[in-house]
């Protein structure tokens, strides 16, 4: 075995312990590459629980109080510092701890509530959404799901409050997107008691400020001398903690610390391992899954402030005799950035919502919400950016404070480019496995088992490229966007098999192709989640005596632009510039065509 098919085989081993561990109900994005649409993880549109409402209301109200008082944005990135109390007040506020257990002092919100919660800090701050997220959604999710009792009720409490912070570690020089080569070593002593953990972690959101860091390791496998990674809990006051650098000057969410630091000799007792020895890095994904969640609930709010800022200044702002809400090409932008953020909500509400009913196996849903929120967000940026023209450039408006903050959203917690091919590489495995049965028999033909396991994966994959999706709507005025989005489903169903068939395993290093296949499943999703909240919205209308709002128009708008952007991409399956593409760039490199 050469080099790289051994990397390959390496890489391949690590995805199958981490994502497939046994029979799961077949989730919604990984029905579509099969062809199917699972309405019941979409529809009907999922709602706070009446009883659960009032107490989102009120949190919601502290919260807009809390942060229309004491939050200050443009402060909080011309110091680079979110204020101790601001923080403290986030805590009062049960920020810090909302999807955590009552018992253990949190709130016990779903992470759909939750979601609300992080779309209204998102409007207002990136550097404290992002501190929040650093905390909550990832710094504290490896011991909410992961933690032993004894754990949750040593650590929880205070960091619930936010009378103690959160941070996780994973990132190092050669772990970055390469989340598996982490070399941050962990060396259990000879009495078992401890580990001595050695290495240095960078880019870490909060590490100088936090109390308890999830830090992840390379430890032995036992009998072997192979080595897995860990997940610990380590404190600043162990011995041999160092921080390196506190806060990293950067470009944008400056009010978040970004910082380094070293673990020489540091002994952490066995009873921090947290999680299963050995299962750090199923720990690490599953604890992003989460991040990605509220990441999708953070770019929503601050997508709704774009739309905010868009209006006012579309609607004051005089050229030509006219408000440059009278011309075309500003409407285009405005509309666009109204369907995008309607879109982006229900994404979110949707993807959390799958969280909440206890979905196995989230993983895609939760990486198509990243990156299609972030992308997303970004073109709002850009928009209304280009809508207040000059004025945008200057410190006194927030937007380019807003560009700047943006820009990390589509690096952080899992870059897009690593997601999207991730996308596509895991929906296509369900139909990938069925075509290598088919294929292996076709090659080794027996009248065993294989070919009865054969056959059914044939008329599998036959089945789904004739039947054509039902999407149950309630509306009659939406019947026509659901078949639409069922003969859109079939006809992506169609493609994927067709990659399949025709690039077969060097499929899994064509990533223009994979991204096509990304790009329409993310606009599927996205669709699937629109229809199911304008569904959701006209019946309560209707139920209301209403007529159509602003936010019909959105939907129908961002319904029409996603199945565009679907056929555009599936076309490109076909017709395309890649080898063109591949030419220029092998050139350029200096590297051997491909
Ligand atoms: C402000 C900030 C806060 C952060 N907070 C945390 C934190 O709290 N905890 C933590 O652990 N980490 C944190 N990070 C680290 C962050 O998650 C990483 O920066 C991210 O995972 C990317 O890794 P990298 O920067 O090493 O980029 P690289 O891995 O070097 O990637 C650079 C670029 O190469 C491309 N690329 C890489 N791999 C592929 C591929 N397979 N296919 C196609 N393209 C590819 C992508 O375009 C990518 O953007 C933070 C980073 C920043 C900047």
């Amino acid at each position: 075995m050469n080099k790289l098919d051994a990397q390959r085989q390496k890489e391949i081993q690590q995805a199958e312990e981490l994502l497939f561990a046994g029979p799961q109900a077949l989730g919604f994005a990984k029905g579509l590459f099969q062809g199917h649409f699972v309405a019941d993880w979409v529809m009907p549109y999922p709602r706070i629980p009446a009883a659960q409402q009032p107490e989102l209301d009120g949190a919601l109200t502290e919260l807009r109080q809390f942060l229309d008082e004491h939050l200050d944005p443009a402060e909080i990135d011309r110091k680079a510092d979110i204020s101790r109390s601001v923080i403290d007040g986030l805590g009062r506020v049960g920020v810090l701890g909302m999807t955590a257990p009552k018992e253990y002092g949190g709130r016990g919100f779903s992470q759909m509530a939750n979601c609300k919660i992080l779309e209204e800090i998102g409007r207002r701050c990136a550097s404290t959404s992002v501190f929040v997220n650093a905390h909550h959604s990832i710094g504290i999710r490896g011991l909410l799901l992961f933690g032993t009792h004894e754990q949750k009720q040593r650590w929880l409490p205070k960091l619930s409050t936010g009378e103690q912070l959160g941070a996780f570690a994973l990132t190092e020089k050669e772990a970055g997107s390469d989340a598996a080569n982490v070399l941050m070593q962990a060396q259990p002593s000879e009495d078992g008691s401890h580990f001595i953990l050695n290495g240095e972690k960078r880019y870490i959101t909060n590490a100088a400020i936090a109390d308890v860091l999830t830090v992840m390791a390379r430890t032995p496998v036992p009998g072997s001398d192979k080595t897995a990674i860990t997940a610990f809990l380590v404190t600043p006051d162990m011995p041999g903690f160092e921080m390196i650098e506190a806060r990293m000057p950067k470009m944008g969410i400056r009010g978040t610390a970004t910082g380094r630091f070293a673990l020489r000799d540091v002994k952490v007792p066995k009873e921090n391992i947290l999680g299963p020895y050995g299962k750090g890095l199923k720990v690490a994904l599953t604890v992003l899954d989460f991040g990605r969640t509220t990441f999708g609930a953070c770019c929503t709010g601050a997508a709704k402030t774009c739309l905010r800022l868009a209006i006012e200044h579309a609607n004051t702002r005089k050229q030509f005799n006219k408000t440059l809400g009278d011309f075309h090409l500003v409407q285009k932008k405005i509309a666009r950035i109204a369907a995008d953020a309607y879109a982006m909500e229900a994404m979110t509400t949707i993807t959390a919502a799958l969280i909440d009913r206890g979905l196995e196996d989230y993983m895609l849903e939760t990486a198509m919400l990243k990156v299609f929120t972030t992308e997303r967000l970004w073109e709002c940026i850009n928009d209304v950016f280009q809508i207040y023209g000059g004025s945008a450039y200057f410190v006194d408006r927030p937007l380019e404070r807003m560009m700047r903050d943006a820009r990390i959203n589509q690096i952080g917690e899992g870059a897009n480019e690593v997601l999207t091919s991730f996308i596509a590489l895991v929906g296509m495995r369900g139909p990938g496995m069925e075509f290598k049965e088919i294929y292996d028999t076709m090659m080794k033909p027996t009248r065993d088992r294989g070919f009865a396991k054969a056959w059914t994966a044939g008329k599998h994959r036959l089945g789904a490229t004739v039947r054509l999706p039902e999407i149950p709507v309630r509306s009659p005025k939406l019947r026509w966007f659901a078949n639409q989005l069922g003969r859109l489903i079939r006809r992506f169903n169609v493609a994927v098999n067709r990659a399949l068939i025709t690039y077969r395993e060097p499929i899994l290093d064509m990533q223009l192709v994979q991204e096509r296949i990304a790009n329409a499943a993310m606009d599927l999703l996205a669709s699937a989640c629109v229809l199911s909240r304008q569904d959701a919205e006209i019946q309560f209308a209707q139920g209301n005596g209403s007529s159509s709002t602003p936010d019909q128009f959105a939907a129908d708008l961002f319904l029409r632009q996603s199945f565009r952007r679907i056929r555009h991409f599936l076309a490109g399956l076909t017709d395309n510039e890649d080898k063109s593409v591949l030419a220029t760039a092998n050139s350029i490199l200096g590297k051997p065509g491909n």
